[in-house]
């Protein structure tokens, strides 16, 4: 077990966070019944992977769950801002610009900070391969951190990042019948009225 759900100061509003990011999941591993929860250890609640469903976001957390690395999944709302231990890229930043975080804190540590809230209900998208703006709701949200994450674990970090992870989050994409993005552009925001969620799982 080495994957985990940061309820932070386990506030009730932090609480409801986490059992947004453990819907997301659920999403993310589209219901396959070997995803638990474990025992709660201070703040952290460690994910448990018994793997019974084949597929690209199936495989990516099961890898995790299996790592020797600790990777700490945060979810946050729209008012988080990156604290002093976040890397430069990111430190003092409000999260809306970014929508989500990964960094690596330490040799044996991860961390995924995502906005659980799609900025407050205003909704993120990313752009496709025409330049149209598409939908990039949670789910698909954590995919693309948890690929950073992955490739963190597997030291295979390219010297273009997001370019891999948006092929990886390509590959969610397709797994789930959503439309892809343009994985060679970071480009995106928040503002979309119309957006649609992945196809929800049983
Ligand atoms: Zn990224």
């Amino acid at each position: 077990m080495a994957l985990f759900i940061d309820l932070g100061n386990r506030t009730i509003g932090e609480i409801l966070i986490g059992s947004i990011v453990d819907a997301d999941l659920t999403q993310l591993m589209r219901c396959d019944p070997g995803y638990l929860l474990g025992i709660q250890i201070d703040a952290l609640v460690p994910l448990i992977y018994h793997q019974s469903f084949a597929g690209f976001s199936q495989n990516l957390v099961n890898s995790l769950v299996n790592s020797l690395k600790n990777i700490i999944i945060k979810g946050v709302d729209q008012n988080y801002i990156f604290p002093p231990s976040s890397p430069d890229n990111v430190r003092g930043m409000l999260i809306t610009a970014i929508g989500g975080a990964c960094w690596q804190e330490s040799p044996d540590l991860i961390r995924v900070v995502y906005d659980t809230t799609q900025a407050g209900g205003k909704n993120y998208y990313v752009l496709d391969n025409a330049g149209n703006k598409i939908s990039f709701p949670n789910a698909i949200m954590l995919a693309h951190e948890l690929s950073h994450a992955f490739h963190f674990v597997n030291g295979d970090t390219s010297s273009l990042p997001e370019v891999q992870a948006e092929t990886d989050e390509n590959s969610f994409r397709d797994q789930v019948g959503f439309p892809e993005r343009n994985a060679a552009t970071h480009d995106g925001g928040f503002g979309l009225p119309d957006a649609e969620d992945i196809p929800l799982c049983p």
